[in-house]
């Protein structure tokens, strides 16, 4: 069995090694082991509130203090927690592929601490805001924000600055991250349950055209498609591969 795998690495290895272009797409997965909670896990309930009832614009509108008391939360969560040896991984692999791109869905702006710069945040990072009503954008990272914060240019609500369910990514995103994938050689999935749109369609576009693709995840959703499958975890089996 240990065989199985050592040569299912191997050959991730090989294949990395001879390709030119790379894309990586991360989830809440590859944080789980910085100790920061998935959405769909066990831990992923807050004050018996579902993420999804939360992250939404509607329950802004309806309220925004639970909302932000939400957000205030997991950036404390979040601010207490380190890189692990799979973000290092990835910075690592993007500093040897000539064509790279990193897309991730992840808020918790842990690619960016370990070093990732040719990268995505898609839906947003959780230490950036911006104002509901002049559209000042900001980044901060205090940990004792007012229940209701204000913009300091024209004390409009602010909002954090995370994609929501139910809202656009940003265009230019989108565009960009749909081209990494027909143009790579390679795919690298890790720690994504697949569920969230566009997101969840990265892998098929890049199987499509022509891409391999590997899927890092203790419980793997890409079975039909991946080239290989590596059940386990990301801060594990990353830095044995790259
Ligand atoms: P998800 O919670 O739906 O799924 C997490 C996936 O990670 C699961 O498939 C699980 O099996 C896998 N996983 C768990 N531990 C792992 C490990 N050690 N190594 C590899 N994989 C592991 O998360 P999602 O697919 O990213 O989608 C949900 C949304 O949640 C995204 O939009 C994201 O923005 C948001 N989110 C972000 C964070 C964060 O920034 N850290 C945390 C929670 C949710």
């Amino acid at each position: 069995m240990k065989n199985a795998v050592d040569d299912q690495l191997k050959k991730v290895t090989q294949k990395i090694a001879s390709s030119e272009a790379v894309v990586v797409l991360t989830g809440a997965g590859i944080s789980a082991e910085s100790g920061i909670p998935t959405f769909r896990g066990e831990d992923g309930l807050w004050k018996k509130h579902r993420a999804e009832d939360l992250a939404t614009p509607e329950a802004f509108q309806r309220n925004p203090q639970l909302v932000w008391e939400w957000y205030q939360w997991r950036r404390g969560i979040i601010a207490a927690k380190k890189a692990n040896p799979a973000h290092e991984a990835l910075t690592l692999l993007e500093s040897s592929i000539r064509q790279f791109l990193l897309i991730t869905q992840n808020v918790d702006g842990l690619h960016g601490r370990a070093g990732s710069r040719k990268m995505i945040e898609m839906h947003g990072n959780i230490w950036k805001m911006w104002c509901t009503v002049c559209g000042e954008k900001m980044e901060n990272h205090a940990l004792d924000l007012p229940p209701l914060p204000q913009c300091v240019k024209c004390e409009g609500l602010l909002r954090p600055d995370i994609v929501w369910f139910g809202e656009a990514i940003q265009s230019g995103h989108l565009e960009q991250s749909i081209q990494a994938c027909q143009n790579s050689d390679t795919m690298l999935v890790i720690g994504t349950s697949g569920v969230v749109q566009p997101a969840a369609s990265f892998a098929s576009i890049a199987k499509e055209s022509g891409a391999y693709v590997v899927e890092i995840n203790p419980k793997p959703y890409l079975l039909d498609i991946a080239d290989v499958t590596l059940s386990g975890k990301a801060a594990e089996l990353l830095p044995k591969i790259i």
